[in-house]
């Protein structure tokens, strides 16, 4: 479970968080959903611990992440595009987070492969960023998030790079998988139909805070103000 509760961080004059609340059940996957600026990744930078925060806690399992140095944050990440290290290949970038937590060769090589069978990519190994498409890299990079089998998944507009097509079978691909190993899930978007497509629930933000929490079916059928009716029925 993942409590953020009065979560504030203003840069500068600029407040990019404001009294932010939003609970993740375990084993749920949650899209943030919200105009540009609304602060939907620097909530998911502060639960990560790669943004600091004036004000409110941020609980996993009851424990305040503030606490927890960031490399015992037990995360997941995936960022929106180009993040593979272009100098190892697809199984050397899985295998990354296992180096760094000092896994013996063979197993790491074999959890590699596994977490890369995972997400379709049983082949690839071998192959550099540039031999592999958009949707294949941001496969690697999900293979990556979770060959270390966090206890949080953290996704920050992982698909916004990719083309249409190929954003439609990814999305559905990562719902698989995350329903597969019950993780807990944080799914950063800007995309209404990409939210309400795939999550358990959607929070949708506005100026640094939660405008309305629900499931797909409550935005639509019961939005809690204008704002969420526009955005969820008709922009895009
Ligand atoms: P987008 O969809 O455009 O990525 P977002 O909802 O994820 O937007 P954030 O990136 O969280 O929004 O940013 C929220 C606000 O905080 C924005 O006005 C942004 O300009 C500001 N901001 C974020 N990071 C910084 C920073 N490091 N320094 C200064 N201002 C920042």
């Amino acid at each position: 479970v993942v409590e953020f509760s009065g979560v504030s961080k203003h840069f500068g004059g600029h407040r990019a968080l404001n009294g932010f609340d939003l609970t993740l059940h375990a084993g749920e996957f949650v899209a943030l959903l919200g105009p540009s600026g609304s602060g939907k990744t620097t909530a998911l930078r502060a639960l990560a611990g790669l943004e600091s925060t004036d004000a409110g806690t941020i609980l996993i399992d009851g424990v305040d992440v503030s606490t927890l140095p960031t490399s015992r944050r037990d995360m997941g990440m995936v960022f929106q595009a180009y993040s593979l290290f272009p100098h190892l290949s697809a199984g050397e970038n899985v295998e990354f987070g296992l180096r760094m937590r000092g896994v013996a060769a063979a197993a790491r090589r074999s959890r590699a492969r596994e977490a890369l069978a995972l997400v379709g990519l049983d082949d690839h190994y071998d192959r550099f960023s540039h031999q592999l498409s958009g949707g294949q890299q941001q496969r690697v990079a999900l293979a990556r998030a979770l060959v270390t089998e966090p206890r949080v998944l953290l996704l920050d507009e992982p698909l916004s790079a990719l083309d249409a097509k190929v954003r439609v079978t990814l999305r559905e691909e990562i719902r698989r998988i995350q329903t597969e190993l019950g993780i807990t899930t944080l799914f950063v978007t800007h995309d209404q139909d990409e939210a309400l497509a795939v999550a358990d629930r959607v929070a949708v933000m506005r100026d640094g805070g939660i405008e309305q929490v629900g499931t797909p079916e409550d935005l639509y059928s019961r939005p809690a103000s204008p704002f969420i009716a526009d955005f969820v029925g008709l922009s895009n």
